[in-house]
């Protein structure tokens, strides 16, 4: 793998593509700041080589041109703190004043970019802005992992002007690592575990692991619309009625395969789509009129832990019911605490996409399984893919 250990960025200006699309409260300050933490190593390793560093992100949905609240300066305090150096801004990604920036770096320096979102190029992936943003350093880093799905301008396409002078940083190096050992060394048995709130985000994904894993759970809202494909009575929770067949068609295929699938057998019900809801333990197959399955029944729990005491690897995927309701969070919570335990006996357990990370970092869970991803989307589709375009850019 290409990698920043492989490079010596001594008197080298690194255009370094970071995530700090971190969330701010409405006096801008940085609520949850792990996607900067994760970069710093990248940083201070190109630092301590003797190079500079130009940042470069974007941050929220900016929908035409500047937005004060999408402005990349409020960043610069706290990454300067945790960077222990100063930072300076540049008001505009590319540009004249960005460029004359970027000249004066002396090694050790930092620049960090106005937000790219700024420009419809970004996203648009325009080779000539592309070119503007690579005009700024002598070395391409990509350490963006979240967006690494995506082919905009500075994830993917600025990757063509640095034809020998490009690599990942840490934060993406890590990911591709362990998405890796799960998809293509994973000790076996191999258990994917599946959840939240619609099937139809997922099909591609479980298409894909059926040829990899030994044991398939299902939970979450997606496991009503598997019930009623199968003739069960789901009263008013979450279906898809026209992914019925497709239900179907997994489970065929899973068998064909001789993958074990695992559906919940029974369901915590609500009267309401909510905590305060009055709510009854009942055999998933037969939820009463007006009941919604809102989380996975104690059954179930001992079902499904039994499957991920015994497996040795591990991908989770999605909370098993509406965890962020206390009151329906049970199910959820004991799937994580089966992985750690089975982490703890030995499996590799990687849990990605957006809410099951919620889900653990919920329950305080993080440094007990294998790897958590950051990359949310990114790491559902290089599992689906097999690739990404800002991998792939790099790599070729
Ligand atoms: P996803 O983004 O597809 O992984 O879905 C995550 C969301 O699914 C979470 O916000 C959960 O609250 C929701 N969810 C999980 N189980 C259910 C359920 N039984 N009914 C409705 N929503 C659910």
């Amino acid at each position: 793998m290409k990698t920043i250990d492989n490079y010596n960025f001594k008197g080298k200006r690194a255009v370094v593509r970071v995530d700090f699309n971190v969330p701010l409260d409405a006096q801008y300050n940085i609520t949850d700041d792990t996607r900067i933490t994760a970069a710093t190593p990248t940083i201070k390793k190109i630092l301590n080589d003797g190079g500079s560093v130009i940042l470069m992100s974007h941050l929220g949905r900016p929908k035409e041109g500047p937005e004060e609240k999408f402005s990349l300066k409020h960043i610069v305090p706290h990454l300067s703190k945790l960077l222990n150096t100063p930072v300076s801004f540049a008001p505009d990604c590319i540009g004249a004043e960005a460029k004359s920036m970027a000249k004066a770096l002396k090694p050790g320096e930092v620049l960090l970019l106005e937000n790219l979102r700024f420009y419809k190029q970004e996203t648009a992936g325009t080779e000539s802005f592309a070119h503007e943003l690579a005009s700024l350093g002598d070395v391409f880093v990509n350490d963006a992992f979240g967006t690494a799905h995506r082919a905009h301008a500075s994830t993917t396409i600025i990757a063509k002007f640095f034809p020998n002078d490009k690599v990942f940083g840490y934060v993406m190096a890590n990911e591709i690592a362990n998405i890796n050992k799960v998809l293509n060394k994973s000790e076996k048995p191999f258990t994917a575990i599946m959840g939240g709130a619609k099937v139809s985000g997922k099909i591609l994904i479980i298409d894909k692991l059926l040829d990899k894993i030994d044991n398939l759970i299902i939970g979450g809202g997606m496991a009503y619309t598997f019930i009623k494909a199968q003739g069960g009575k789901v009263g008013s929770s979450l279906v898809e009625e026209d992914k019925l067949d497709i239900a179907l068609k997994i489970i065929k295929d899973a068998k064909a395969k001789g993958v074990n699938i695992f559906i919940p057998v029974d369901t915590v019900a609500a009267s309401a789509f909510s905590n305060d809801a009055n709510k009854q333990t009942v055999d998933i197959n037969a939820i009463p009129d007006g009941f919604m399955g809102l989380d996975i029944g104690p059954e179930s729990e001992k079902i499904f832990a039994e499957v991920i005491y015994n497996s040795k690897t591990i991908l989770w995927n999605g909370p098993m019911g509406v965890f962020e309701m206390d009151n329906f969070e049970h199910g959820t919570k004991a799937i994580a605490e089966a992985i750690v335990v089975a982490t703890k006996k030995g499996a590799y357990s990687l849990i990605g996409g957006g809410d099951s990370v919620a889900a653990i970092n919920k329950y305080n869970l993080v440094n007990d399984v294998s790897y958590v991803s950051t990359g949310g989307g990114a790491l559902l589709e290089y599992i689906e893919s097999g690739n990404l375009p800002g991998v792939q850019a790099i790599e070729e």
